[in-house]
């Protein structure tokens, strides 16, 4: 039994169950601050990896979140497709067949700089990256215990409510988006909480 093999399966079976039983809420963020499709693109995404899991998993960790990534760019669409579709492809291309702790900080720093390249945007714009470069800082300070950093992405999602949009579809609500969290923040947390659930009990 190839032991990567599983465990990249139970990472898909897991982020694409926490989506599927999110995808509400995060369609209701979205319409409160966007176009309400966020929880639907993602569903749409997530979904279709999901029913590619034996063939993805197969292979190695590089090729494996390549194919994550494309498939992302494929069928989310809206904004969050190409930038979760980089941040998955970004990991692939840093991580080496055989990642250790220490590649697995540099290569989701590296996604986290691509998706930032890709976005044109920056933290506290209230994205997604309002979750991911906490993340990323995170675990450069050495946390690594899941359950801190499920806990420090929720709090960063939530950090998000007061912010006024200045990147995506919520910018052009000016002042109207504060009070809302971002739905990409609150997917990234969703994400971050579901891999470190599965890595914990590897
Ligand atoms: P769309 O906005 O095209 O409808 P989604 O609803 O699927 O796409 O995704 C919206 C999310 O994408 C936002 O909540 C935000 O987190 C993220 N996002 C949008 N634009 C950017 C950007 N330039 N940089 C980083 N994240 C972004
Ligand atoms: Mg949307």
């Amino acid at each position: 039994m190839d032991l990567g093999a599983n465990l990249r399966a139970e990472l898909v079976k897991a982020v694409a169950t926490t989506i599927e039983s999110h995808a509400e809420e995060l369609t209701t963020l979205d319409q409160a601050i966007g176009d309400g499709d966020h929880g639907l693109n993602m569903k749409r995404g997530f979904d279709a990896v999901l029913a590619d899991v034996a063939s993805l998993s197969a292979k190695p960790w590089p090729d494996f979140l390549k194919g994550v990534g494309t498939m992302l760019v494929m069928k989310v669409g809206g904004a969050s497709g190409p930038l979760y579709g980089t941040l998955f492809m970004g990991l692939g291309k840093d991580l080496p067949a055989e990642p250790g702790r220490a590649d697995l900080v540099r290569a989701f720093r590296g996604a986290v700089t691509a998706v930032q390249a890709r976005g044109k945007s920056e933290r506290g714009q209230k994205t997604m990256l309002d979750v991911l470069i906490p993340v990323a800082e995170a675990l450069e300070a050495g946390t690594f215990e899941p359950a801190a950093i499920a806990r420090a992405a929720h709090a960063a999602a939530d950090a998000t409510i007061p912010v006024k949009a200045v990147r995506g579809r919520a910018s052009f609500l000016g002042e109207r988006s504060i009070g809302h969290m971002d739905p990409g923040a609150r997917s990234s947390a969703l994400l971050i909480e579901a891999v470190g659930s599965v890595l914990e009990n590897s």
